[in-house]
């Protein structure tokens, strides 16, 4: 499946590498190991996405290869661009946020278009790109992004294996959510081969938080409500509070699943409002039942146990509508 894209990759000079909107660090450590793999064939590659890094994963990017599109600035990289490639967003074009119309707009130009290539783990693809490869059974877009590079014949430099490290890591939730399997591990064996230090890692991604964040995560096991017979948790977070803590709604990875440690709780939500009064909406299952096919029916969407959306609405409503929601899918009386 990889023959078609490496093809396309051998013969073009000009890459753009996006993602989805709201980043994370397999959409990041994804990028920035393609980037280093592509540019170490000489080609020109510019990683632009919808949305800046947030300051908690800054961290990942020291060169600063990561850029936040910009219309004026970013145009003419657009219309040079032969290959695009969106990675962990498999969704379409309006998934990878505010650059989504202009990479459009180059893909499905009629003259001389670029080459768009989806590589991605979510269920459900659109049909969007060119070439399109994806596996939901993949724990993370890292371990695709690994397999890309092997079969290529690239080497695995230690900064590659350190950026699909951490994307595998996270999206796993270390090496614990249902997708990881046997494959994942030996990748991650591979990539320790390479170079990586798993206890460092651990420590740059979970235990560099600010005090904040930390005492916020308290408040919200503080504050975590348990209906539905005891199978859903849940609780919503709005923006005074996030600004009382001083700690930004990007910045809350990891927060969902907490709830997910009470023992019977089957689907833990998280609502967060947003800065734009909007509600970021966050679901984790235990496996036992799939929560994406709620958050696509609310636009949004993701994997069978970590599923997510964003919608216009009060917080408190929204929280309570979607509570009733879950306790019917999981048939358990509130
Ligand atoms: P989180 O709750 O951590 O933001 O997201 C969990 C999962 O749901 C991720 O796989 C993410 O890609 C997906 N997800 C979250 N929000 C959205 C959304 O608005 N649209 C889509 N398509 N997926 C989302
Ligand atoms: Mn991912």
């Amino acid at each position: 499946m990889w023959s078609e894209i490496i093809r396309v990759v051998s013969k073009q000079q000009h890459f753009i590498l996006t993602t989805h909107a709201n980043l994370d660090l397999d959409a990041l450590g994804s990028e920035l190991a393609l980037d280093e793999y592509l540019r170490s064939l000489g080609k020109e590659v510019s990683i632009l996405n919808s949305d800046s890094v947030p300051r908690s994963l800054r961290f990942v990017d020291p060169e600063r290869r990561l850029r936040t599109f910009s219309p004026s600035r970013h145009q003419s990289k657009i219309q040079r661009a032969e290959v695009i490639f969106v990675l962990d967003a498999s969704d379409g074009w309006e998934r990878v946020g505010r650059i989504g119309r202009a990479l459009a707009a180059r893909a499905e130009s009629l003259q001389d278009r670029a080459t768009a290539i989806c590589i991605d783990h979510h269920p459900d693809p659109a049909d969007f790109a060119h070439l399109t490869v994806v596996n939901p059974a993949a724990a993370a877009t890292a371990e695709l992004i690994f397999d890309l590079i092997t079969h290529a014949g690239g080497v695995l430099t230690p900064s590659i294996a350190r950026w699909l490290y951490l994307g595998i890591l996270t999206d796993t939730g270390s090496f614990r959510f249902p997708k990881t399997n046997l494959h994942t591990h030996q990748i991650a064996a591979r990539l320790i081969e390479a170079g990586v230090d798993p206890t460092q890692l651990y420590k740059e991604v979970y235990e560099q938080h600010p005090l904040q964040l930390v005492r916020l995560k308290g408040y919200v096991l503080n504050s975590l409500q348990v209906g539905g017979n005891g199978q859903v948790a849940w609780c919503a977070l709005d923006q005074a509070t996030l600004k009382a803590f001083g700690v930004s709604a990007a910045d809350l990875d990891g927060f969902p699943g907490l709830a997910m440690q009470i023992g019977g709780v089957r689907v833990s939500l998280l609502c967060v409002g947003t800065a734009k009064g909007r509600v970021k909406i966050s679901l984790r299952s235990d496996g036992s039942v799939a929560v994406n096919g709620l958050a696509a029916q609310l636009g949004g969407g993701g994997h069978p146990s970590a599923a997510g959306a964003t919608v216009e609405g009060d917080l408190a409503q929204v929280t309570a509508q979607l509570v009733a929601r879950i306790e019917a899918l999981l048939e358990v009386r509130p």
